[in-house]
């Protein structure tokens, strides 16, 4: 029976088996290091804060692998020899595939800082990090200011999470604005004076110089290069992550930044595949980057491949863009393409809305010439992601989704509280008066 190995058993690695086993009798192991049960990785932070127990973080019962005969290897793969087609495991142990899945995720940047593997200096990735974390800012006795480093999604989440403790923060970024590479000015804008307004001590244009140790080698201060130095016990580096694979780099699989594949999940060696993560398009897919570190990517990736390995080959085609996260308490969703200042197309132009008192807000993205709607980003109110995906995938004009825009509204209470407002700034901008329509949204799916 062909044998299907897995290395990781993140939501990728996890895809993958679940969907192979839906579709075949192959035999199926996954090997992987971290923990001995998939988790939800998005859930970690809500185990510091309280809300759930690390168990409630694992989707499927324990005995969801056996039954389903999914074998599971707690154990690190030190080598793939492809050739011979076995892993090495770091306890000397072999294991041999007919098909390799490498879905080993990612790990945190560091970027060689004076001090960055001193006690007290972690990232936040692995479970063991939050461990970590427990063990070295109990709460704020323990630890009386942290310094995190780097303001990306998940630093904003570990400031978030150490405030609950009452832990003072103060959050190095490089840019001038809080996630300005990704986000447009007026809401980049927003979450800068969001995260002020929670007492996070943000230093904008602020990059760590060094982390300076005490007698018993734990990170006691960290310099900047704004000539400062700031007290602290615990170094949050949330500089970005990069894709777990050094141990690749004699394996002869092609590497770049992370495991190279095509369209089809395919390495460069027969029967090898990544997923997740790890894997680097050869050439990035539309406006998406090669490497896309999120979650529904590795699920959608793994469902994919799935289909190949079960001898229905098939293409990622991962569909129009979205995303979700959280900046403190307020939700971010995005769909289709609205890119910061700094990447915006020369086709691009936007329409940004803020409400005057509330952190809430929307920038629209549209074809200046054509008008096409290109995307939305949504700041404190929820969408109906369905209802933008049509939209996006009927090519329709920047007006019609303002007319329209009460059916992607998730909580009709945003209607009666934004809607107008929107419209009012919109037509106002544009010299346009659109008035508002709406269809029922459980109907739009059955009309053409
Ligand atoms: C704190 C945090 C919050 C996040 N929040 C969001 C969010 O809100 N939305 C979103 O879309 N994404 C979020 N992400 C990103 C998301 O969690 C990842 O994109 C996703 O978990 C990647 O899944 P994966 O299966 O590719 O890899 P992983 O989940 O990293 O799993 C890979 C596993 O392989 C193991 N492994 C690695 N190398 C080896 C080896 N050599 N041998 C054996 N095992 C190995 C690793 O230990 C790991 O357990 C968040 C990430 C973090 C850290």
């Amino acid at each position: 029976m062909e044998h299907i190995v897995i290395i990781g058993n993140g939501i990728a690695g996890v895809s993958a088996a679940r969907h192979i086993r839906k579709n075949s009798d192959k035999k199926i192991t996954i090997v992987s290091t971290e923990t001995e049960y998939f988790f939800s990785r998005t859930a970690l932070m809500y185990v510091y804060m309280g809300h759930m127990k690390f168990e409630h973080t694992q989707p499927y019962e324990n005995w969801f692998w056996k039954k389903n005969r999914i074998d599971l290897v707690k154990g690190f793969v030190t080598k793939v020899n492809h050739q011979n087609k076995k892993l090495i495991l770091k306890e000397g142990s072999e294991l041999s595939y007919d098909k390799l899945i490498i879905a080993t995720g990612s790990k945190p940047n560091k970027f060689g800082w004076p001090g960055q593997d001193l006690k007290g200096v972690q990232g936040l990735y692995h479970r063991q990090d939050l461990e970590q974390l427990e063990a070295n800012a109990p709460n704020n006795k323990v630890c009386k200011r942290a310094v995190i480093v780097g303001g990306g999604l998940i630093g904003i989440e570990l400031a978030e999470m150490l405030v609950t403790r009452n832990i003072p923060v103060t959050f190095l970024v490089r840019e001038a604005s809080f996630w300005n590479g990704v986000l447009p000015k007026g809401e980049s804008e927003l979450i800068n004076e969001h995260i002020l307004e929670h007492h996070i001590d943000l230093r904008l244009e602020t990059n760590l110089v060094e982390i300076i140790a005490d007698e018993n080698g734990w990170a006691k201060a960290v310099t900047t290069d704004k000539g400062e130095t700031i007290e602290c016990t615990v170094v949050g580096l949330t500089a970005g992550v990069s894709p777990n694979i050094d141990f690749l780099k004699e394996s002869g699989i092609e590497l770049g930044r992370g495991v190279k594949v095509n369209r089809f999940l395919e390495t460069n060696i027969p029967d090898i595949y990544a997923i997740g993560d790890c894997a680097e398009q050869h050439e990035a897919i539309g406006n998406r980057r090669p490497i896309e570190a999120v979650w529904y990517t590795g699920r959608m990736m793994g469902e994919t491949l799935a289909q190949t390995i079960c001898g229905n080959r098939r293409a990622y085609n991962p569909g129009h863009w979205f995303n979700s996260a959280k900046f403190l308490d307020v939700e971010y969703q995005t769909y289709g393409w609205v890119f910061s200042e700094r990447g915006m197309k020369e086709y691009e132009q936007h329409f940004h809305w803020r409400h005057s008192k509330e952190k809430v807000c929307i920038t629209v993205s549209f074809d200046k010439d054509s008008k096409k709607f290109l995307g939305i980003n949504t700041f404190g109110i929820r969408m109906r992601h369905a209802i933008f995906d049509r939209w996006l995938t009927e090519e329709r004009s920047v007006d019609y989704v303002m007319e329209f825009l009460k059916d992607a509204n998730f909580d009709p209470e945003f209607y009666k509280v934004y809607e107008g407002e929107i419209l009012t700034a919109y037509n106002a901008e544009f010299g346009t008066s659109i008035a508002p329509k709406k269809k029922s949204w459980k109907r739009i799916f059955s009309t053409t």
